[in-house]
Formats: structure tokens, C-alpha cells, sequence
């Protein structure tokens, strides 16, 4: 199994917008854009919202079958460990391994050796093609990485033989995901994880490298843009360098996670992959899920009361909600409005909406809701009948901000 060049995440919390992500892939596809979409979910996502995984499968199935779609597709086990991954193993195609706990876990003095051994003619000079400036490394730093990546690295290989175990090496994409930590992997951290996944026989088709800067859950990139560009394209770079110099699968790119909505840098990722003629998996980060409130918001009357009804008690349930996603939201709670009783659904959806450029938009409220969706899981068929009733709106608003702010920008200018 072979994942194309371009592909995007996307995450649908309550599996009812499957045909709509799915319908903005294709537009893109026939203005003769192909990018493959991959259906992805997570464990905690599954327990908030009490699904399993066979759900994203069913939802991925029916939406390619209503729309005829013949693409390739996949289902991804979204940050899985040795705890979760059975829970996926037959619904899912995609395993984003997710070893970042492991991080920073002491590798043996042994391990450490063997591998500043292995890799020893990187050591003094490493220069790396389209890099301009060759690193300069030295033995402590290699040691360093060693410590710090090789017993995630080993955890991720014995994650993969037990896949592979089941699945069998043609049956899956691998990803390893090392992007849920504080310190961010630098061009040439990266280039040594991936002699030591290539050591450890993972066949890799996607890597997500925690990147400089602060990636919030569905608000706009916060830190140095020029800083993550040049980052970026020495990451690309890196990657080529590595498929070659460790014979890792030809296909293997970046995966961006979090990736919704960093709109200040998509435009470097998207000059980026142009030019190295790169591949890219833009994983989305559940926004699907406030345009379903955007739409709710928007259809008015009962629509509107719910969408209010869940912020009231997503502002009750503030510490509650917000604990779990610390590290990856910055809300003000000064910021965020007490009452909103007497908004029309235009002024909800402006507030709402990822318009940086338009005066009402709220990234406080935003955030807040982004992580609100346990309010509604608890709403059960209140909330989902409600899905259906307004599909129309929703599905619009769904459909639109997967084209326009997403696929447009980030596969598609010229
Ligand atoms: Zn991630």
C-alpha cells in the first residue's frame, strides 16, 4: 500500500460529514488537483464521543460510495499506542504511531554506542543536498539524539512489527507521529530519527516531526513564520537525503499535524513542496466540527438555540473541557463573551467562522469550542438529529471551508 503524493486528514467527529470532506476533495480533483482524503480519529476522540473505530471505516465506505468516488482512501488509526492499536487493527489502513511519551526516555549506554558507531560518517560534516550550509555535528550531539529518540524509535518498531504481524507489510501505511511534545525536532535531530526508523525497519511512508512555533487546535500559527520556512524546506530536504542514504520508501514525506488553519504558513509549505517537488499529508485538526455549529448557526431557529445552548455550557464547563488540550490551545477567558443570548446566527458564525480579516472573528470562542465537542456528544440524537435536519447548511459550510481555506491554499495556487 502506497500513499500518494498529496494527501489531507480529515476528522469528523460525529461521522455524519463524511460525503461533504469528501465532496471538496473532489472538486479539487476535478480542477486536476489529486490529493487523497484519510478519514482520521482518534482514541480519545472515540471516548468522548462513545464510537469505535468501525465507525470512521463505515462513514469513509459509504461517503466514496455515494459519490463514485475511485481514488485511493484511507482510514487512519490516528495517534495509536500498544494500548489502542488493537482497537484498530481491522478498520484502519493508516497507523499514525505515536511514540512522543517515549521521548527524552534514556536509551542504554550499549543502544547509544552502537548507533553513534553505525552513523559515524555523519558525524564532523553533514551536508545535506539542497541545504546550503552543511551542520556541523560532533559525537555528544549524535549521543545526544541517541538519548533522547531511540527508545521512542525501538517503541515504534515494536508498535509496527505487531501491525505488520497482523496486517502484513503490504497492508498498511506506516506513520510515526512525534509531534504531542514541548521541544520541537530540528532538521538535524530528524535526520538521525530516521536512521535509527530506518535501523529499526520501519518501512515509513509519513513523519510528523514536531515543527518550531505553537500549533493551537483550529487558530492560526503562533511564531516565527520565516524561522518555520526555512525549517520546513530543510525537513524536505532531509527526507530526500535520508530515503536515499537509508533506502526508506521512496514516498516518504512530512505529515503536518494540527495542520487546520495555520494559514500564515501555508503559504511557505505550499512553496515548499513546489519547489522540491515534494509530497505532503495535511492532517486537518476537527474543525469540521465547528462548521457543523457555523451551519447549526447559520440554519437559525431550534439550529441557533443549540448552538448557543452548547456554548452556554461549554463556558460552565470551562476547565473542565479545556484541561486535557492545555499544551495545544491559549484561550482568555477575559476574551470570551459571557452573553450571547440576543446574536443572530450571522453574528454566531462571524465570531465563529476562521476569518482572520473580519472584525467579530473570536479565536477565544473558537478555541473553546473547538475542544467543546464532548457537550455535544452528550447531546446524543438531540445534537445528531439535529445534523440531519440542517444537513443542507452544514454540509455548504463544510464543503466550503475544506476547499477554500484548506485545499486551495495549501495544494492548489499556482
Ligand atoms: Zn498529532
Amino acid at each position: 500500500m502506497q500513499l500518494e503524493k498529496y494527501s489531507m486528514g480529515i476528522g469528523d467527529r460525529f461521522a455524519h460529514q463524511g460525503r461533504a470532506q469528501l465532496q471538496a476533495i473532489a472538486r479539487a480533483k476535478s480542477e486536476g488537483f489529486d490529493v487523497v482524503p484519510v478519514w482520521n480519529k482518534s482514541h480519545r476522540e472515540h471516548l468522548a464521543t462513545q464510537s469505535v473505530p468501525g465507525s470512521v471505516r463505515k462513514e469513509a465506505d459509504q461517503a466514496v460510495q455515494a459519490l463514485s468516488w475511485d481514488g485511493s482512501y484511507y482510514v487512519d488509526a490516528d495517534h495509536i499506542g500498544l494500548q489502542t492499536v488493537d482497537l484498530f487493527m481491522d478498520s484502519s489502513d493508516f497507523f499514525s504511531i505515536d511514540v512522543a511519551d517515549a521521548i527524552g526516555q534514556r536509551a542504554s549506554e550499549d543502544d547509544v554506542k552502537a548507533f553513534v558507531d553505525q552513523n559515524e560518517r555523519y558525524i564532523g560534516t553533514l551536508e545535506i543536498p539542497n541545504i546550503a550550509e552543511a551542520f556541523e555535528t560532533s559525537r555528544e550531539q549524535v549521543e545526544g539524539i541517541a538519548n533522547q529518540f531511540l527508545r521512542a524509535v525501538r517503541q515504534a518498531g515494536q508498535i509496527y512489527r505487531h501491525i505488520e504481524g497482523a496486517k502484513g507489510r503490504d497492508g498498511f501505511v506506516p506513520e510515526v507521529s512525534m509531534d504531542e511534545t514541548d521541544t520541537p525536532q530540528t532538521p538535524v535531530e530528524l535526520f538521525f530519527i530516521l536512521a535509527a526508523i530506518a535501523n529499526e525497519g520501519i518501512p515509513i511512508q509519513t513523519i510528523a516531526p514536531k515543527f518550531t512555533g505553537r500549533f493551537n487546535k483550529g487558530v492560526n500559527y503562533v511564531g516565527d513564520v520565516d524561522q518555520f520556512g526555512k525549517e520546513f524546506e530543510e525537513d524536505i530536504a532531509v527526507i530526500a537525503y535520508a530515503v536515499q542514504e537509508f533506502g526508506l520508501p521512496e514516498n516518504l514525506k512530512l505529515s503536518v499535524h494540527s495542520g487546520s488553519d495555520k494559514f500564515s504558513i501555508y503559504e511557505p509549505i505550499h512553496r515548499a513542496i513546489q519547489k522540491f517537488d515534494a509530497g505532503l499529508h495535511l492532517k486537518t485538526a476537527g474543525t469540521t466540527w465547528l462548521e457543523e455549529l457555523i451551519g447549526l448557526a447559520l440554519a437559525g431557529g431550534d439550529g441557533l438555540s443549540l448552538a448557543k445552548e452548547i456554548y452556554r455550557v461549554s463556558l460552565d464547563r470551562f476547565e473542565e473541557l479545556c484541561g486535557p488540550y492545555g499544551a495545544v490551545i491559549d484561550i482568555d477567558s477575559d476574551c470570551l463573551p459571557d452573553v450571547i443570548d440576543s446574536w443572530s446566527g450571522e453574528a454566531f458564525a462571524a465570531a465563529l467562522r476562521h476569518d482572520p480579516s473580519c472584525a467579530q472573528y473570536n479565536p477565544h470562542f473558537r478555541q473553546l469550542l473547538h475542544v467543546a465537542y464532548k457537550v455535544a456528544a452528550e447531546m446524543g440524537d438531540r445534537y445528531l438529529d439535529a445534523l440531519d435536519r440542517f444537513e443542507t447548511v452544514i454540509a455548504e459550510n463544510v464543503m466550503e471551508n475544506i476547499y477554500e481555506r484548506h485545499l486551495k491554499r495549501i495544494f492548489m495556487v499556482g
